[in-house]
């Protein structure tokens, strides 16, 4: 059987007060079962905190891997937690690509966040050259177990890992959920072979929508999505994560 699905909604470097304010408007009105969390840049989120309704998780997009001190710029896991978030976005491909976040990085990022007491959301993905040349699952992979040998498996029972391949992001061309199914699956089982007891709540993120969320969601290995430019319009996405909700 399926756990709760979850959909978070990254704004990126985009949005501002008025969405937070229609965001909230939008969301106030959401009755789905699907577990909500909304990610704007740092600047807004502890008003998002203030507007949101309560039942819907606020994210955050990256922190420091440091807990605090001397480090200008950036912000710590506990100061989100103080700004009222439940989780923190790690290892997004455009930090892997344009800030060089290493695995190392993105390793102590999650041992921070969760020292915080919140929860990480690891993304993982690869290129389309990767994929062309199928390194798929060695890459994904990879960079899970990256930050399994750094903080152990059993961390990521308070975790959420989220496919999301490279060429699909920003692109309009979503995986199929064949493919997305098929690399779930291969993260699910590498995170079984460590250890068993811990079964591993997958996302897929890449050109999610309304129109492509429910064929995605009826693989049984995609646990809910992970949606970028489709979280930018508040009704738009209310209406999707009501078609994630239905879905279950
Ligand atoms: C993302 O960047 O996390 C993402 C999934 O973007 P989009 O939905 O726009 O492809």
């Amino acid at each position: 059987m399926k756990r709760t699905p979850l959909v978070a909604g990254n704004w990126k470097m985009n949005g501002g007060q008025s969405l937070v304010a229609s965001m909230a408007t939008a969301l106030a009105e959401y009755q789905g079962v699907a577990d909500v969390v909304v990610c704007p840049p740092f600047p807004y989120l502890a008003s998002a905190r203030e507007q949101l309704p309560a039942a819907i998780g606020l994210g955050a997009q990256n922190v420091s891997d440091q807990a605090e001190g001397a480090f200008t710029g950036e912000v710590a896991a506990s100061m989100l937690a103080e700004a009222g978030c439940g989780y923190v976005i790690i290892g997004h491909s455009e930090r892997r690509a344009l800030y060089a976040e290493s695995d190392a990085q993105i390793a102590d990022k999650f041992a921070q966040v969760q020292a915080a007491g919140l929860i990480p959301v690891l993304c993982v993905g690869e290129t389309l050259a990767e994929r062309e040349a199928g390194n798929t699952d060695a890459v994904v992979c990879g960079q899970l177990q990256a930050v399994v040998d750094a903080v152990g498996v059993a961390a990521f029972a308070r975790a959420v890992v989220a496919y999301e391949p490279v060429w699909a992001i920003g692109t309009g061309e979503e995986a199929s959920p064949e493919i997305a199914q098929e690399v779930h699956a291969a993260l699910k089982r590498a995170a079984r072979k460590e250890i068993d007891t811990v079964a591993l709540r997958v996302l897929y993120g890449g050109s999610v929508n309304a129109d492509n969320a429910n064929a995605l969601m009826r693989m049984p290995d995609v646990d809910g999505v992970l949606v970028g430019g489709a979280s930018l319009e508040a009704l738009g996405f209310r209406q999707l994560c009501a078609q994630v909700a239905g879905s279950v």
